[in-house]
C-alpha cells in the first residue's frame, strides 16, 4: 500500500488521487497536517491569496420541497416563513454592493412564488449595478434557466446533496437524482459557472461515498464546489442524527484543492458553525471564498437551514468588518475582482 505522506506529494503535482487513497486521507488523521499545508500552496499557486467575498441573500424560506435534514422543509410547521419583496431584494443588493461586494448571490427555498418573469426584474436591476450574480433557488427547467442566464445571471450554485443514488433517495424523498443531475448538466451547457457540491456526514454515509462526491465534482470539472457538515436539525426527522463532523469536512476541503487546483472553493457558514474558527481554518485549508450574509433583520434568523448559524443577530456592515479583519490576520486579502474561475 502506498504511503500516505507520497499520496499527497503526488496530488500536489498530478492533481490525481486514487478513490482507495481518498478513503483512507479521510479516515487517517495521522498527516492532517501535511495535507493541509500542501492543499494551503495549491491554493496560493493557483488561485492566490485573494479571498472572493460573495454577498448572500437569502430571500425567501419557502420551499416545496421535503428534503429530511433542511429546516426549511414544507412539512415544517415550526417555522414561521417570510418572502422578501422584489424591490427589498434590489435594495439589499445595492446595499451589499455599497459595502465593496463584486458579487450577490440569491439564495431561497423553491418558492414559486418568484416567477421567471419577478427573477429577471431582479436580476436585471441587480445587472446593473456592475456585479456578478449566482443563483441557488434549485431545480429549475432548462427554458426557466436559459431565461434566467439571458436575464444576466452568472453561476448557479446546485448542491448534488450526495453521489449516492441509494442515499439520495432517502434523504430527498419525491426527488430525482437523474433530474438533479440534468439541471447540474443543463447550467453548464448554458454557460452558467456551475457551483455544486455536498453534505458531509449524512446518515449512513460512508467514507467511500464521500471519496465518490469528490471524484464526481472533479469528472463534470464544476467551477465551484461548496461543501459543509450536515447540522441536525430539531424541527425535521433527522434530529436526533449524529451530523458532521468539522475535521472531516475540512479534510474533503483540502483533498478537492490538491485534486481541482484552480475552482472555487467557499469557506462554508456551517463549517464555522461547527468550529468558531471554521472559516479560517478552512481558507487555511485550500479555501478562497466566503460568503457573508447581507440578508437584514429577522430574516436572518428565520432562514433555518440548521440551528446554530453564525451571525444571526449582526449587520451585513459588522459582518463585511468581521471577515475582512479575519482574512487580512490570515496574511491574505480580499479581492476587488467579480472572482470568476481562471481555467487553467
Ligand atoms: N433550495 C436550494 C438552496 C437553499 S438550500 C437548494 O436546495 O438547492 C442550500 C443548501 O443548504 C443545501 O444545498 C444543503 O446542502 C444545505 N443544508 C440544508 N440543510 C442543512 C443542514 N441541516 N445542515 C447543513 N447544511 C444544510
Ligand atoms: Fe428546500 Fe433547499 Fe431545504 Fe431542500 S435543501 S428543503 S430544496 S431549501
Amino acid at each position: 500500500m502506498k504511503n500516505l505522506l507520497s499520496v499527497i506529494e503526488n496530488a500536489e503535482k498530478s492533481h490525481y488521487m486514487e478513490k482507495d487513497d481518498i478513503v483512507r486521507l479521510i479516515k487517517e488523521s495521522k498527516y492532517d497536517d501535511e495535507l493541509f499545508k500542501a492543499a494551503d500552496r495549491v491554493r496560493e499557486k493557483y488561485v492566490g491569496n485573494e479571498v472572493h467575498l460573495r454577498g448572500l441573500i437569502e430571500f425567501s424560506n419557502i420551499c416545496k420541497r421535503n428534503c429530511m435534514y433542511c429546516g426549511l422543509r414544507r412539512s415544517n410547521k415550526n417555522i414561521e416563513r417570510y418572502r422578501i419583496p422584489p424591490d427589498k431584494i434590489i435594495e439589499l443588493a445595492r446595499k451589499a454592493v455599497g459595502y465593496g461586494y463584486r458579487t450577490i448571490v440569491m439564495q431561497s427555498g423553491e418558492d414559486d412564488y418568484y416567477t421567471v418573469d419577478i427573477l429577471k426584474y431582479i436580476i436585471s436591476n441587480i445587472k446593473k449595478m456592475d456585479v456578478a450574480i449566482t443563483l441557488s433557488i434549485g431545480e429549475k427547467t432548462f427554458e426557466e434557466y436559459k431565461a434566467l442566464k439571458k436575464a444576466g445571471a452568472d453561476r448557479y450554485l446546485i448542491r448534488i446533496e450526495t453521489t449516492d443514488p441509494e442515499l439520495y433517495r432517502a434523504m430527498d424523498p419525491g426527488m430525482s437524482h437523474e433530474n438533479r443531475k440534468k439541471c447540474i448538466r443543463d447550467l453548464g451547457k448554458l454557460g452558467y459557472e456551475v457551483g455544486t457540491g455536498c453534505l458531509i456526514g449524512l446518515p449512513n454515509q460512508s467514507m467511500e461515498s464521500l471519496a465518490d462526491d469528490i471524484l464526481f465534482f472533479k469528472e463534470i470539472d464544476a467551477d465551484m464546489v461548496g461543501v459543509g457538515p450536515f447540522i441536525p436539525n430539531a424541527d425535521t426527522p433527522l434530529k436526533d442524527a449524529d451530523g458532521g463532523k468539522f475535521e472531516i469536512a475540512r479534510k474533503i476541503v483540502a483533498i478537492m484543492r490538491l485534486l481541482m487546483p484552480d475552482i472555487n472553493i467557499p469557506a462554508t457558514t456551517a463549517m464555522e458553525t461547527l468550529n468558531k474558527d471554521g472559516r479560517t481554518l478552512t481558507l487555511r485549508s485550500g479555501a478562497n471564498v466566503v460568503m457573508p450574509n447581507v440578508t437584514e433583520g429577522i430574516y436572518r434568523k428565520l432562514y433555518a437551514l440548521y440551528p446554530g448559524k453564525i451571525c444571526t443577530g449582526d449587520t451585513p456592515a459588522h459582518c463585511v468588518n468581521c471577515i475582512t479583519g479575519k482574512i487580512v490576520m490570515i496574511g491574505r486579502e480580499v479581492a476587488s475582482t467579480k472572482g470568476f474561475r481562471m481555467k487553467m
